[in-house]
Formats: C-alpha cells, structure tokens, sequence
C-alpha cells in the first residue's frame, strides 16, 4: 500500500468518527426536547383534574349560599309569624317557613352529594399529581443525563479534530486537498478498497486499465466511475 494511502484511510477513520459523533453531538438537544414532551399530557391531566376539584368547590359554595338565603328568608318569616295577630296570616306563614325548610333540605343533600363527589376529585388530582411528580423525575434525570453525553461528544471531538489536524499537517497538500474535496462531494469515503475488482465506493465493476495501474503501485488512482481513490483491501 502506497504510504500516502494509508496516511489518507487514517485522517479517513478521523473523519468518519467525527461525522458521527457530531451527528450524536446534534442529537442531544432533540432528544432533550422530546423527553420533555413526555410531562405534557402528565401535565394536562394534573390542571384537568385541579380544575375538576375546583368545579365542585364552586357548587359546594353556591348551594351553601343558597342555604343561608333561605334562612334568613325563615328568620324573616318566623317573626313575621311572631308578631301577627292574624291566625290566617299565621298559618300562611308557617306554610311558607315549611315549604322553605324542605328546599333547605333538599340543597343540603345536594351539598353532601358535592362533597362527596369533591372527596373523589381531590383523590383523581392527588394521582395525577403524583404520577406528574414521577414523570418529571424520571424526565429530568433522563435530560441530565443527555446533558452529560453532550458534554462527553463535545470532548471526543475536540480530541479526534486535534488528532486529525496533526495527522492532516503529515499529508502531502495535493493529497490533502483532493482527498478533502473528494470527501466533501461523496460524503462517506473518498478512499475505498477494491474488492474482486469492483469499487468498495461505487460499487461497479473497475475496467482491467485501472486495475492495471493501480497494481503498478506507484500514484494514486481514480474509479473511472466515482472518482474515489482505490487500494487494494
Ligand atoms: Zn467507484
């Protein structure tokens, strides 16, 4: 293998890694992003629920209100009744005062039934409360985590672009240049091994003249096909 070629399949290697290791470099923040998606239906079930609970706060105070207004509206009645002379009046009064009484208690059912139905929305919130607290754990630990990869990419790659660079500074600057053109254009590889004479890059079949000179074994050689530079696996 020429020296210049095993010189190109090191900064190659590098530069593979780096490919990668940025693409998971680039990863975190959209993985971050997606672990706190997690929270949101949490969420909304924990706002839906308090909202539940305070729902049955409201009717507990009005049917409480509708309470006190009928007692006063008996206080009002009874000394009515207190200071008539009139026994028709008196009986039309003490009418109403049962007729009220009955509505009392019908509204204070209606509160037990609330607050019964109030003891059930705050066990609803309480879990999902709980499973909201659980999540966001779990979601946090996981974002510190990937936190924590970032760091540990950012490192790699800061050691592999040094390492690069100072093999790069050993590559004659023909090679260099071709090779850096031709991995930004293919992308994956700009140096690829020839195997059963088909180009590892390509994949087609290499015509005899390039396989010719490329075992002469003295300059660097094109797929006809790609343009990549070959060797011999
Ligand atoms: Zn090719």
């Amino acid at each position: 293998m020429l020296p210049s070629i095993a010189s190109l399949l090191q900064l190659q290697e590098r530069d593979q890694r780096l490919r990668g290791l940025t693409k998971d470099l680039k990863d975190v923040p959209v993985l971050q992003q997606r672990a706190k998606l997690q929270l949101a239906d949490d969420t909304a079930a924990t706002e839906a629920a308090l909202t539940g609970v305070r729902e049955i706060e409201v009717k507990i105070k009005n049917v409480e209100i509708d309470i006190q207004t009928r007692q006063n509206t008996i206080k009002r009645l009874q000394d009515q009744q207190f200071e008539t002379r009139k026994n028709e009046e008196f009986q039309a009064l003490g009418n109403e005062v049962i007729r009220y009484q009955n509505e009392v208690r019908g509204l204070e059912d209606k509160e037990i039934e609330f607050m019964e139905q109030l003891e059930a929305a705050k066990e609803v919130h309480k879990a999902a409360a709980a499973k909201l607290a659980a999540t966001t754990a779990r979601v946090n630990e996981e974002i510190a985590q990937l936190e924590e990869r970032g760091i540990n990419l950012k490192a790699r790659i800061d050691e592999i672009t040094a390492d690069r660079a100072t093999l790069a500074a050993a590559v004659d600057s023909g090679d260099l240049s071709l090779y850096d053109r031709l991995m930004k254009s293919k992308g994956n590889a700009a140096v690829v091994p020839v195997e059963n004479g088909i180009c590892g890059g390509c994949h087609m079949k290499l015509v005899t003249a390039t396989l010719t000179e490329l075992k002469a074994n003295d300059h660097l050689v094109h797929c006809e096909q790609c343009g990549r530079v070959l060797y011999f696996a």
